[in-house]
């Protein structure tokens, strides 16, 4: 499939002489929502900063939806709808006056309709008379969307969405990204709640001092370096781990009273039922018995350390 998005070579160094993104390649695809990942000062915010148009690369090209960022601005920024993380609006304007003027800016035809239905989803109806200064900081968030979303781009960059916003909207703004995406809107989004790029996201990237050092599925992702545990709470305490049980990814508590398994989240079930075996011919014997999964954030941090 033609990505919507092709970031191709991408190099970014500041004037400080700062080199904030490395070469980056990256494609996103049509309809998907691609988490971006990376600690704080990986270069997310420059990344999506050079495919919007706001800050120039050094080196490589953007293309969004065919047009070249920087040589065709007009027609890629047409496509993209971006909500940044800090308000970028004229607080003296109205709500409504604001999204109106956004809509003109990219060239659409007015369409009050589409507007009000916009500001009705985003809960800013009633308030499209009042100057964005008098609106809560929440407010002021949606105000943000509404005004990304106003010309209908067919790209949706969230910067940090969900920073700072209480539960409620964020829960809306959830509610909204899916209703996007099944109206055909890509979305990327940056975030530190890894439980959010959980949760929605189809792919995710990960970057690191301005490179993308992975980008995969995310079913495929938590399968790949996810790691299962089996925890059995013994019924009799044991002193030590009979050598014979392959210690390697057994680990006993200190109290003795808790056998913990380890193993690949691919990994098939035959090892646990041997291991499960064994101990019942040692007669060793469990009470309790459960699994959990590694979650994404768990992965997250493993991968970034390995490189640190
Ligand atoms: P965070 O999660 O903290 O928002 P980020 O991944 O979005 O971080 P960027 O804001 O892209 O990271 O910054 C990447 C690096 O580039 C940082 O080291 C930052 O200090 C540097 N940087 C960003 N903007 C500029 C600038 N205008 N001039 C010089 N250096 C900059």
């Amino acid at each position: 499939m033609q990505p919507i998005i092709s970031v191709q070579g991408l190099g970014k160094t500041y004037g400080s002489g700062f080199e904030a993104l490395k070469s980056v390649d990256l494609e996103i695809r049509k309809g998907e929502i691609f988490a971006l990942l990376g600690p704080n000062g990986a270069g997310k915010t420059t990344l999506i900063s050079v495919i919007c148009g706001i800050v120039n690369p050094s080196s490589g090209r953007v293309l969004a939806d065919g047009y070249d960022v920087v040589k065709d601005y007009r027609a890629a920024r047409q496509k993209i709808g971006l909500v940044p993380q800090e308000l970028a609006v004229n607080i003296f304007e109205t709500v409504w006056s604001t999204v109106k003027f956004s809509r003109g800016l990219f060239g659409k035809k007015p369409d009050n309709a589409y507007l009000e239905q916009l500001l009705k989803d985003l809960s800013l109806w009633d308030k499209k008379n009042e100057r964005i200064m008098a609106l809560s900081g929440g407010m002021k968030r949606r105000v943000l969307i509404a005004k990304a979303l106003a010309y209908e781009p067919a790209i949706l960059f969230l910067d940090e969405p969900t920073a700072g916003v209480d539960v409620e909207l964020r829960r809306d703004m959830w509610e909204m990204i899916r209703k996007l995406r099944e109206s055909g809107v890509t979305i990327i989004l940056t975030t530190h709640y890894i439980e959010e790029a959980e949760d929605m996201a189809d792919r995710v990237g990960v970057i690191q001092r301005g490179e993308i050092i992975l980008v995969e599925e995310k079913t495929e992702l938590m399968q790949k370096f996810g790691r299962k545990q089996l925890t059995l709470q013994l019924t009799e305490p044991l002193s030590a781990l009979p050598a014979e049980l392959n210690p390697e990814n057994l680990n006993l508590s200190d109290d003795g009273q808790q056998l913990t398994y380890t193993y690949d989240a691919q990994q098939d079930q035959a090892a646990i039922a041997q291991l499960l075996r064994q101990l019942a011919q040692r007669g060793i014997d469990y009470r309790d018995l459960h699994t959990s999964q590694s979650s994404l954030e768990d992965i997250f941090v493993s991968l970034v350390e390995e490189r640190v």
